[in-house]
């Protein structure tokens, strides 16, 4: 008889409640502090970016936080998402191991980003928010939040980094098929972006950047607009853990747990989302599931930054707050994973590597298209070059496994799908990719510029 490879659950068992971490961290939460004053955020501050209710988010320890059944009629349009054993890649690897992804691409905009665009435009629209500003790199995040915004009847403004702006034209025309309106960054729309532009007019830009961008905007519009971010945000690891939360009853379906638990991180969501309801029965239930975030060897916040206070943004105007960092000052090499290209990380799963209950690891960019390639041949799914990072990382385990002759269950989340990738994949097969590795002297050089907390 052969394997069953997929582990679909139907629309009851949609989760009504996203899963708050902060109600079990192993480590005190740490201030989030204003980037001038450098002392503790007031919700005044906050309430100029945000809706009070996502605010509350941010800061409960409440453990179970119901999903509004708006949010969860919209979730139906594609969740619960497929979980599939990947049998195919174990028989080409020969591997004892058995593989689980959790598909996240199969929402309509290919990725886990609606998880929490959905949301945050539906808490903007309760609370009476007209329009939404934000930033996006790869174009993912402002796909996700142009489509909930569309849903909701709220007006956004995306912030789109100059170079994927130009690599990706197919992102902007996604985003204004939804009504969204899309600015190169840095534009000439804020006083950031055009002060930046005068010094080079032909700047690249970068994740930092566009998110300053989209926070002046909001901030200066006297509470025409508020703002909507991608990742590192608690509450935006909050909404992502539906994924997790699914995959938790897909296992049991499955008749497996779990031993090692991967997912890519940039900022930190799609990995909280798939990983914390995990590491929930970690702390709750004894289980000892090794969980593994994976980041590029040329963005490395977790692997080589430092775990200190730094800005959110580059310009200095979004929260301080305590995370691996490279340095706001950091702006990345042109590698393909453009949605991996934070300088920091979210400040609680930075406190999880930091406490020793995640790993995180480094893999190196031809490496991750390999994986991503052979996944494909096996699986039939082209991945996203973010998601080819979490695959990298299982295909290593799973060949480990197979060294040490030991039958492991791996699960990763396969982020989203690759559609929109196919450069970077064209790239790849005409040998045009580098491997890069960030120095650590660049780090160090950074870490000359963070705010002086508590100096
Ligand atoms: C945005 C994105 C990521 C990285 O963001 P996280 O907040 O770290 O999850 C990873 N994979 C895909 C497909 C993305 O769109």
């Amino acid at each position: 008889m052969s394997e069953r490879t997929r582990f679909n659950l139907d629309e009851t068992k949609l989760p009504k409640a996203w899963y708050n971490i902060n109600a079990d961290m192993p480590v005190a939460p740490q201030p989030v502090l204003h980037p001038g004053t450098l002392q503790p955020v007031t919700p005044d501050f906050l309430s100029a970016l945000f809706p009070m209710s996502i605010i509350m988010q941010e800061v409960s320890t409440e453990r179970w936080i119901e999903i509004p059944e708006p949010v969860r009629d919209i979730y139906r349009l594609w969740r619960p998402t497929p979980m599939c054993r990947a049998v195919r890649l174990e028989k080409a690897l020969d591997t004892p191991a058995h593989i689980y992804y959790k598909y996240e691409g199969a929402s309509p905009v290919g990725s886990h980003k609606p998880n929490t665009a959905v949301a945050q435009a539906f808490f903007n629209k309760e609370a009476g928010t007209k329009a939404m500003t934000t930033e996006t790199g790869a174009g993912q995040w402002g796909t996700a939040l142009a489509m909930a915004c569309n849903f909701f009847g709220i007006g956004l403004e995306v912030y789109m980094v100059n170079v994927s702006y130009h690599q990706k034209p197919y992102r902007r025309v996604v985003m204004e098929n939804y009504g969204a309106t899309v600015y190169a960054s840095p534009s000439k729309q804020t006083h950031y972006g055009s002060r930046l532009l005068k010094v080079d007019p032909a700047s690249p830009g970068s994740l930092g950047i566009a998110i300053s961008e989209a926070v002046e905007s909001a901030a200066t519009s006297n509470g025409g607009k508020k703002y909507g971010i991608g990742s590192v945000l608690g509450h935006v690891l909050l909404h992502q853990t539906v994924i997790g939360l699914e995959s938790l009853d897909q296992m049991e379906m499955a008749g497996e747990y779990p031993d090692i638990v991967i997912a890519c991180a940039g900022g930190g969501s799609n990995f909280a989302g798939f990983a914390y309801p995990f590491i929930h029965r970690n702390l709750r239930d004894g289980k000892r599931t090794r969980v593994i975030a994976v980041e590029p060897a040329s963005c490395p916040s977790l692997t080589k930054g430092k775990y200190t206070f730094d800005f959110g943004d580059t310009a200095a105007m979004a929260p301080v707050v305590k995370m691996y960092t490279l340095g706001h000052t950091f702006i990345p090499p042109g590698i393909h994973a453009g949605g991996l290209r934070y300088h920091g990380m979210a400040p609680s799963v930075s406190a999880l590597v930091d406490h020793g209950d995640v790993e995180a690891r480094a893999v190196k960019q031809i490496e991750t298209f390999q994986a991503a390639v052979a996944f494909s041949r096996a699986e039939g799914v082209i991945p996203a070059p973010e998601s080819a990072h979490a695959i990298r990382a299982a295909i290593d385990e799973a060949l480990q496994c197979k060294a040490e002759g030991k039958k492991k269950v791996i699960a990763f989340n396969l982020s989203g799908h690759g559609h929109f990738d196919m450069t970077a994949y064209d790239a790849f097969h005409r040998g045009e990719l580098v491997d890069y590795e960030y120095p650590q002297q660049m780090v160090e050089e950074a870490m000359q510029h963070l705010p002086k907390v508590g100096g």
